[in-house]
């Protein structure tokens, strides 16, 4: 490792120390020998000369298996039990990835995220981290080891409970740490090159973006870009955090994401996710503020459900629309009695199996829209109902031709 005051002079935030924060996601860690070459990387980052904290996610499908096991269990698990059960999957990581540290002499120590001082508030499922206060790995890395962290979870200060940060959250955990040691460099480290122009499972033609602005990757995560956590995008671009995406198999550059000027009307990338559930509420009476009323209520309950329309031609007959998971809009149904308060009539109407793709850029407007439309329409695939804003052209198309028209979109626009 350098001397310390060669690190501070390097470092252009004054931070006491040059911390560099790897993540690494649960295809990364999948199995003993994953977590060994993980190993590997992490004592390279340190032999470089970083003080390296490490973020992980819970080994290949754990998450799943847990919440299926959870299912399987309890017809409705408990919330705050189920953040308990989901917090093991990262656990088991960071205590294996400390011991494969330590056998190649490298000193390493886990913390779970409540250890680490990740205060989160009490929304179990989806909670938001409100401070991070990192004492204890601070003192940790001053004293040479590589820390490791459980990622996608936290504490709440008042209950004293664990949360999770929702699915994906172990990106959020890396750039709330590296924001809290001084704007550090975030690494998150994945099964693909980088952030491509669109998802390369589904559209082969898709190419890795070296550089990309934060806005059009926060709008790319939103819209089922699922390569980043859209929160830990949110928090990166809030606190200057530099990000950069790679691949854990090899060494390729990947991608940076950053603040980056950009002229002129430009599409950047196409995102698209399949298999979501609509909730619409129609209402009558009360006018808007108990419109905006339900849609706080739902914003609380519910903070992974997304709005996405509220049309209001006169006060008396306003529709909102919602659109999240099967899971999240079917407990939202259950849940919409008591949301909805007395005064007033809502009816909730639920439709499942929409999909929806989206153009990301910026500065986009009706040309690119009728292009994009052209492009849906060449590949025969139908268009139920388009949504434009100078970030993102957002269709919905039926959900068994969603790769089609990311295809179709990606070969018109991107290409
Ligand atoms: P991790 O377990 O490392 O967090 P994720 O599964 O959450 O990994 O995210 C990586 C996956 O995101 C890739 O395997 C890829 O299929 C998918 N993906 C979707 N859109 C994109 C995109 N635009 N660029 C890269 N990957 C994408
Ligand atoms: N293990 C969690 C999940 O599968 C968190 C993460 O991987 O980021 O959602
Ligand atoms: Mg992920």
């Amino acid at each position: 490792m350098l001397p310390r005051d060669a690190l501070e002079a390097a470092n252009p935030y004054n931070s006491p120390m040059a911390v560099l924060v790897q993540k690494y996601g649960g295809t990364s860690v999948e199995g003993p020998e994953r977590i060994r070459a993980v190993a590997g990387r992490v004592a390279a980052a340190r032999a470089a000369g970083n003080d390296v904290l490490v973020v992980v996610s819970a080994m290949g499908q754990t998450t799943d298996e847990l919440l299926r096991l959870a299912h399987e269990v309890s017809a409705n698990p408990n919330r705050r039990e189920l953040d308990m059960l989901l917090t093991t999957g990262e656990r088991v990581t960071m205590a294996l990835l400390a011991m494969a540290l330590g056998d190649l002499g490298v000193p390493a120590i886990s913390f779970t995220g409540s250890q680490s001082g990740i205060l989160t508030d009490a929304g179990h499922g989806a909670a938001r981290i409100i401070d991070v206060r990192p004492e204890r790995l601070r003192k940790e890395l001053e004293q040479g080891k590589v820390v490791i962290v459980a990622g996608f979870q936290g504490v709440n200060p008042v209950t004293r409970e664990i949360t999770t940060l929702g699915r994906g959250g172990s990106d959020t955990t890396a750039a709330a740490l590296a924001a809290a040691f001084g704007r550090a460099r975030c690494e998150i480290y994945t099964d693909v090159a980088g952030v491509f122009s669109a998802d390369p499972r589904a559209v082969p033609a898709a190419r890795v973006i070296p550089r990309l602005d934060y806005r059009v990757c926060s709008t790319l995560a939103h819209l089922g870009g699922r390569v980043l956590h859209a929160r830990c995008v949110d928090l990166a671009a809030r606190e200057r955090v530099p990000l950069v995406v790679r691949s854990s198999f090899d060494e390729s550059p990947g991608t940076e994401i950053g603040e980056f000027e950009m002229e002129g009307p430009r599409v950047e990338a196409v995102a698209h996710r399949g298999d979501c559930s609509i909730a619409i509420a129609e209402g009558s009476a009360g006018g808007r503020s108990q419109a905006r009323g339900l849609i706080e209520a739902v914003a609380d309950a519910f903070p992974e459900i997304e709005l996405v329309a509220h049309e209001q031609a006169d006060d008396a007959n306003p529709a909102l629309v919602w659109t999240g998971s099967r899971e999240d809009v079917e407990a939202l149904q259950q849940e919409f009695r008591a949301l909805r308060g007395s005064d007033g009539k809502w009816a909730l109407r639920v439709e499942h199996g929409a999909a929806y793709v989206s153009v990301v850029g910026l500065g986009l407007g009706a040309r690119e829209a009728a292009r994009a439309e052209e492009a849906l329409e060449r590949a025969g695939v139908a268009l139920i109902a388009l949504r434009v804003s100078p970030t993102a052209l957002v269709f919905r198309v039926p959900n068994e031709r969603v790769a089609d028209a990311a295809r179709a979109l990606h070969a018109g626009l991107v290409e």
